[in-house]
Parts: C-alpha cells; sequence; structure tokens
C-alpha cells in the first residue's frame, strides 16, 4: 500500500561500508532470517513501515524504534518493536517466574529456547494489554508475532524515547516537591496493577519506569506475575524495595516497605 522501507542495515543483514556505523556499533549483532522474516511481514501488513535503529541492546531482547505511516497524508506514528533473543543462558534465571504461572502451565519447557522467548514475548503483550486496559500509563500493545512484539512508542513525535526514570532530568526549582509527587503517583500504579489487574511487577525499578512530562510510565512486563504466584508477595516486596530505595536516594521521604505493601495489598 505504502512505500515500505527498511533502513538499517541490520534488519537487512548486510553490511554496508562506513553508513550507520554507529548504529550498527550499538546494535551489537545482526537479527536472523526468521527475525527479519517477521518484520517483512509486520511491514506487508501494514503495522510498521519503517524499522529504525535500536533504541536498546539488552541481554534478553533488542528494542527497536520504527515508524507507521496509517494513512497516506497522516502523520507517521512511532512504535517500538521488541525483539527477544533467543539465547538459552540469559533465560535460564527467568524460570521461577514462570514456574507455579497457572496462565503458562504448558509450553514453558526448559531446554527449548524458541518456545521460550515466544512465551516471554506472549506473556509482555498479555501483561501490557491488561495494564493498559486498566488505565496504567505504558505502552499500547499493537501486534505479536513469536518472538516479535509491536507496541507504541513512549516517545515524542519525532521518535525520541522518553528517558528512564534512572535518566530524568528533574532540576526545577520544584524538584523535590516533584519527586515526592512521582513516589506517590508510582504508589498509586502498583496498586492498582495489583487491586485492578492482578499483577506484580516482579523487575520494578528506575530501570524499567519512563519519564515524561511528570508522568511515570510502566515497561519491561514479560517477568510479571498474578497475584496468586506463590512467589508473587517476594517479588512486591523486592519491588517496593528497589523502587523505595531509588527515591530515597533522590531525597523523598519514603514510607516504610511495610506500610507500602500493605497499601498494595490491602
Ligand atoms: P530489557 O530490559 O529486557 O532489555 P525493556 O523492555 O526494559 O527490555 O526495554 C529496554 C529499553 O528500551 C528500556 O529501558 C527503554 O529505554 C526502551 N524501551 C522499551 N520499550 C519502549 C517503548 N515502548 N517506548 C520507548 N522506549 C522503550
Ligand atoms: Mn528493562
Amino acid at each position: 500500500k505504502h512505500a515500505a522501507k527498511i533502513r538499517l542495515d541490520d534488519v537487512k543483514g548486510e553490511q554496508s561500508k562506513d553508513k550507520d556505523k554507529a548504529d550498527r556499533a550499538t546494535s551489537e549483532q545482526v537479527l536472523d532470517q526468521r527475525t527479519r522474516m517477521i518484520l517483512l511481514q509486520m511491514i506487508n501488513r501494514g503495522f510498521v513501515s519503517e524499522v529504525h535503529g535500536a533504541i536498546s541492546t539488552g541481554k534478553e531482547a533488542n528494542v527497536y524504534g520504527a515508524v507507521a505511516y496509517p494513512d497516506l497524508d497522516g502523520p507517521p506514528i512511532q512504535r517500538a518493536i521488541k525483539v527477544y533473543k533467543t539465547a538459552i543462558l540469559s533465560f535460564k534465571d527467568r524460570e521461577r517466574y514462570i514456574t507455579g504461572e497457572h496462565r503458562f502451565k504448558s509450553g514453558a519447557e526448559k531446554g527449548n529456547s524458541r518456545k521460550m522467548v515466544k512465551l516471554w514475548a506472549e506473556k509482555e503483550f498479555r501483561n501490557l494489554r491488561r495494564i493498559h486496559s486498566a488505565g496504567i500509563k505504558c505502552p499500547e500493545p499493537i501486534q505479536l508475532k513469536l518472538h516479535v512484539l509491536v507496541m507504541e512508542l513512549l516517545g515524542d513525535r519525532r521518535g525520541y524515547a522518553y528517558p528512564r526514570l534512572r535518566d530524568a532530568a528533574i532540576s526545577s526549582e520544584d524538584s523535590e516537591e516533584v519527586w515526592r509527587s512521582l513516589y506517590i503517583q508510582l504508589l498509586g500504579i502498583m496498586r492498582r496493577m495489583y487491586q485492578v489487574c492482578r499483577l506484580v511487577h516482579a523487575d520494578l525499578s528506575e530501570y524499567n519506569i519512563l519519564y515524561n512530562d511528570r508522568q511515570l510510565y510502566i515497561i519491561d512486563v514479560s517477568q510479571s506475575v498474578e497475584h496468586d504466584h506463590p512467589r508473587s508477595l517476594e517479588f512486591l516486596r523486592m519491588d517496593i524495595k528497589n523502587t523505595g530505595d531509588f527515591f530515597r536516594r533522590e531525597g523523598v521521604d519514603i514510607l516504610s516497605d511495610r506500610v507500602v505493601f500493605d497499601f498494595i495489598t490491602a
């Protein structure tokens, strides 16, 4: 329908001489044949039109910026594509999140990394859907195919992603009050996630929260567990501790972990 192009050498799986050297340096590895096929299929179906450079390259997944043109003359829509990696090693320690999850009783066979990454992408997609429909700010999930997840880009219209809370530049005169209100905002999000979505994030920290304009956004929910998961409360305590530690370092007079726990679960 529309001129669809893939810009990154990455996606083409080719090396061009010195073009986009920086991009390639940060994207660290070339996408495999299967992933390129899935991206092409998504381009053909219009979920994305262009795939750009890597926003993030992690142990378990890479996140790429992308653009879709839903209407020929309309404005482009910024998207993010999370591609889970099929490396077995980094997924081994994630088993504890899956074990005891009634939604995923079968299919989580160890040793099958392709099934595993598909499962993680699926979990992230479903959790995002749940969190998004509960009115919590997070990327809207758009499309899922095997280990490739297309979602809304949390960023500006030019495609620049919002910073992680860890890197947020909050330096106004009232920064103390801003930090305090962000802390309160996060407590509300955690409570809503528990009470409405029935989920515990299980990897919540200043690295998995994005920040823009006094608003927090929750990301990275593939490991999030049901509230009745055998270890959900242990994970919740960990989330409370990690986020509390961060806000304390930012100078917020935080509540005790116990009080926060009761607020979230009561
Ligand atoms: P992981 O930590 O497993 O590598 P994340 O889901 O945390 O994967 O994504 C890695 C980074 O990519 C995030 O810290 C964030 O900076 C960026 N990112 C992820 N999803 C989005 C999104 N929807 N919009 C903007 N940036 C994103
Ligand atoms: Mn993360």
